[in-house]
Order: structure tokens, then C-alpha cells, then sequence
């Protein structure tokens, strides 16, 4: 076996590791990095799809183009040419409210002006001014009932059927949205709290004004770790089909085995999905993590191909609380967002199935789903013909479920990494589950890697786009 000696070893070249090489190299060229990948590509959850003249995704649609550390990323990959954006100002989106689609604007205000809920329960809103902080770790929805009132529950659980394929009664509203929890806490109030940060924000000049835009490639997502795999490439190595099975601290360094080899490095970055990472990290570790796995929500997607003579609603999709008892969690209408993404006179969209709530939908075979996805949208919109191209996309890689006993995770890692100051540990999970959040945590490892101190975690709050 191979010994071979680097500064820094990366153990996944999904969008977490990559950031984490790409902002090294970008402030120390010079530096020795290894990055071990599994699979035989990089990117891990993020994959494009093209067929037939149709572009679709396997992973991540996009992500709003309101984080720095995400726009460094595609400066550094050169692809600022290739970009795509659907601004939310522009796009509108839809819940499905007692069958209908209902559309919903992208501010608390008009939410509020619309007649979606009834009076007295847009006045229970305004219980949040008077309502003390909600002791212990309430799930999101009884958080959000305690708060604002049970007429809010189908908009939260739309939320976070979008964002995580979740279940309110379990997510934690302190594992999912540290930063509005710390409002709470903080002014007594979310409401008084949010307030408050909006007249800081006009303070102060840099802060961007209005809605940001959802974020994509021409080509798909597929793009951003494909070009960022390709210049790191230029300065590093990354080596596939390489899984790390093993980590062992010895005096000063840290050795990583793989089938084929062992390598050793002064720096340490795990950046896998939390299930991926925590057995590695657990056989390595004098500190036991408090849980041995998340639950993960697994999708899938199914893609419908109409011609223009379905008239499929404007804007970003639709998302449909439980409550509504469908079939599919929800669609994107992504040739409206990103045009180009079906051929010349046919339209896209893409249905969600399955999640936390209906993993066992996935059993059923593509015919199944395809069918059964095409009747459930057809009685939401009108759908003159069937669909003229279909095609299941089931991705393997499941979203982390930030649910019981997440927050003591967190604490575990922060543990780990104080007394092990050359071990980082980042990835899909840890702090987050959206793109963003990986290129900013991505971000903070590589500054730990070449300033040697911790980085000051702030719970941010994040606005809440349907
Ligand atoms: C279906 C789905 C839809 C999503 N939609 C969105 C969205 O619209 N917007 C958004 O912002 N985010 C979305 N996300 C989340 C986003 O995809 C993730 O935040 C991000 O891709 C996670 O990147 P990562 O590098 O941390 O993990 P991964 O992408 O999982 O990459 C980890 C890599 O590590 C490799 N690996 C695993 N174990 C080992 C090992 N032992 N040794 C070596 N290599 C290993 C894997 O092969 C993989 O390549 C979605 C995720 C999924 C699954």
C-alpha cells in the first residue's frame, strides 16, 4: 500500500468538498490538497439530466442567488456566462389550498391582505407580540401553532414540504430555523424581532434590497461541480472511486485508508452527508456521537412533457400540504423558470412524490408513478392531453432530517472539532441542508484550515420564500 503525504485531505467532492478545495486554493495556491471521491464523478446529490431535447435535475432545481459564498464559487468556476435566474419578484408560486392553486405573493404583508385566511385568524398572527418564548424543542408545527395560530399550519407545512420533504410534527423548529428561534427568545416576539432587523437592515447601505432569484445553469445544476471538479483538477488531486473507510489520528497527522491506499495529511476535511460521515467519524472518535444516523426523506421526481396546449399555471410550481391528501408533495413548472428546458413548443414539469411522510410511494414501478402523478395533476390544471414525454428520476441520496435529537448533534461536532483542531467536519446535514448552506459552511472550514481558529457560528435568520 501507498503512503502518500498532503496538507489538507477532503473526503467527498460533492458541493460541500468542492467549495471547501476551491476556497483553499483560491487563497493558498500552492497548497497540497487530495480529495477522495467515491463514486467515479463529483458532485454527489447534484446531477443533471438530458433527454429528447429535455433538461431536468436528479438532485437540487437551484438555489437563490442571495449568498456570497455561493457567487465566489461560480466566479472561481468561470461559469457567471451560464447563469440562469427566475427572479422571485417575477415568479409566482402556488399552495394547494382545497383542491385549488392557490397563488401566493412573496411578502408577509400581502400573504396577509390576501383572502386566504379568515379575519380572526390573521388577527391570531398578531398573538405572536404576546405570546412568551415556547419552552423545550417543539416540532415545527407546534411551534408554529403555539405562535401564529393553527391557520398557519398549511403555509408551514408547504414550506417545508418544499425545502426538506419533511414532516412538521417532527422537524424541530430549533434544528430547522435557528435564527427565528433566537428572534423569539431574543424580543419576546418573531414578529417584534423581524421588525427590529428590517430597520438595522436599511441602516445599513450594503444590504441588498428585495426578493432575491432562484439560481440555475443553462446546461443544469450538473455544471457547477463538473466545472469546479475541472479547475481544482488543475491544482489538486482527486482521486474517484477511492472511499475512505477509515481515519486514524496519529501524533501530529492524520491518516485516511482507502481499498487501494493510505494517505496522510496535517488537515482533515469529512465532508459528507451527516449518515455518510458519522460511522467514519464515530471509529475515530474517544467522544461517541449522541445518535447513530438521521431519518433522510427520499423523492422522487417525475418528469411530465406536455405541448403547449396544456395550460400549465405561470410561475416557479405548487407545493400541497398534507392536509390536501394528494398524491404528489408538489410540481416545479421549470421550463417557465428556465426556459429552454423542453424542445420548441412543449413545456416541463417536474412532480415530486414520496418524502418523509410517503417513502413507501416510491415502491411502485415508473408506469405507476408516471400515471399516477399525470391524474393528480390533471385536477389541479388544465391538462388537454396526456403527457407526451415521461421519465422517473429517483435519487439516491436522501435529505437529512433535522428531527430529534439534531441540535445535541450539532453540539457533538462542535466538540470534536475544539479538541481536534486539524479535523472539519461539513456536509449535507450538518448546518443546514440547501446549497447555500454547504458553500458557506465550505467556506468557514477553509478558513478554519488556513487561520487555525474556529469560526463564530450566528443562527442567520433565512428568509421564507414559498
Ligand atoms: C432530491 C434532492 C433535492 C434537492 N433540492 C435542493 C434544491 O432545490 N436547492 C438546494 O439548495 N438544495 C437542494 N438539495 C440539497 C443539496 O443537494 C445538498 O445540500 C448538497 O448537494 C449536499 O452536498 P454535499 O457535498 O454535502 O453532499 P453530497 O452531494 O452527498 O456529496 C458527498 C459526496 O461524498 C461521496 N462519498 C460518500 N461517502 C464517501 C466515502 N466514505 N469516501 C469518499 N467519498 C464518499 C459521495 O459519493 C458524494 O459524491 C437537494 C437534495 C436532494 C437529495
Amino acid at each position: 500500500m501507498d503512503n502518500q503525504s498532503y496538507d489538507v485531505c477532503i473526503i467527498g467532492t460533492g458541493i460541500s468538498g468542492l467549495s471547501t478545495a476551491a476556497f483553499l486554493l483560491d487563497q493558498q495556491p500552492d497548497i497540497r490538497i487530495l480529495m477522495l471521491e467515491k463514486a467515479d464523478q463529483s458532485g454527489g446529490a447534484i446531477s443533471s439530466y438530458h433527454q429528447d431535447g429535455y433538461l431536468a435535475e436528479w438532485g437540487p432545481h437551484g438555489f437563490l442567488d442571495n449568498c456570497e459564498a455561493s457567487k465566489e464559487l461560480i466566479r472561481f468556476a468561470s461559469l457567471e456566462d451560464e447563469l440562469e435566474t427566475a427572479p422571485l419578484s417575477e415568479f409566482v408560486r402556488y399552495v394547494c389550498l382545497d383542491g385549488q392553486l392557490q397563488c401566493i405573493p412573496q411578502s408577509a404583508l400581502r400573504i396577509l391582505k390576501q383572502p386566504l385566511i379568515s379575519l380572526p385568524a390573521k388577527l391570531r398572527i398578531l398573538g405572536d407580540l404576546w405570546k412568551t418564548p415556547m419552552a423545550g424543542s417543539p416540532s415545527v408545527a407546534q411551534w408554529v401553532e403555539y405562535r401564529f395560530g393553527k391557520a398557519l399550519l398549511p403555509f408551514a407545512d408547504a414550506v417545508f414540504t418544499g425545502t426538506y420533504a419533511g414532516d412538521i410534527n417532527k422537524l424541530k423548529i430549533d434544528a430547522v430555523m435557528p435564527g427565528v428561534r433566537d428572534l423569539e427568545k431574543q424580543h419576546g416576539s418573531v414578529i417584534r424581532g423581524v421588525i427590529k432587523g428590517m430597520f438595522a437592515k436599511r441602516k445599513s447601505d450594503n444590504k441588498r434590497k428585495g426578493l432575491p432569484a432562484m439560481t440555475s445553469f443553462k446546461k443544469g445544476m450538473g455544471r457547477l461541480p463538473q466545472r469546479l471538479a475541472e479547475e481544482i483538477g488543475n491544482k489538486a488531486t482527486i482521486q474517484y472511486s477511492s472511499e475512505a473507510t477509515s481515519l486514524t489520528k496519529t501524533d501530529d497527522h492524520w491518516q485516511v485508508t482507502t481499498d487501494a491506499a493510505t494517505y496522510s495529511c496535517t488537515d482533515l476535511v469529512v465532508a459528507l452527508p451527516v449518515n455518510a460521515g458519522l460511522p467514519l467519524l464515530r471509529r475515530s472518535q474517544p467522544l461517541q456521537p449522541p445518535l447513530s444516523s438521521l431519518p433522510e426523506a427520499r423523492i422522487a421526481s417525475v418528469l411530465l412533457g406536455f405541448t403547449e396546449e396544456a395550460q400549465v399555471p405561470f410561475g416557479f410550481g405548487y407545493l400541497a400540504p398534507e392536509k390536501e391528501d394528494r398524491f404528489s408533495m408538489g410540481a416545479l413548472f421549470s421550463s417557465h423558470m428556465f426556459p429552454g428546458r423542453a424542445p420548441q413548443g412543449h413545456q416541463v414539469v417536474e412532480v415530486l412524490v414520496g418524502g418523509r411522510r410517503h417513502e413507501k410511494r416510491l415502491q411502485l414501478s415508473d408506469n405507476e408513478l408516471i400515471n399516477q402523478v399525470y391524474q393528480d395533476i390533471r385536477q389541479i390544471m388544465d391538462l388537454p392531453t396526456g403527457p407526451c414525454f415521461s421519465k422517473v428520476l429517483r435519487s439516491s441520496h436522501g435529505i437529512p432530517q433535522l428531527e430529534s435529537g439534531y441540535t445535541d448533534l450539532l453540539t457533538w461536532r462542535e466538540k470534536v472539532m475544539q479538541a481536534e483542531p486539524h479535523l472539519h467536519i461539513c456536509g449535507f446535514g450538518w448546518k443546514g441542508i440547501g446549497i447555500n448552506d454547504m458553500t458557506k459552511e465550505g467556506q468557514k472550514m477553509a478558513q478554519r484550515i488556513m487561520t487555525r481558529q474556529a469560526q463564530r457560528d450566528t443562527a442567520e435568520v433565512k428568509g421564507i420564500y414559498f
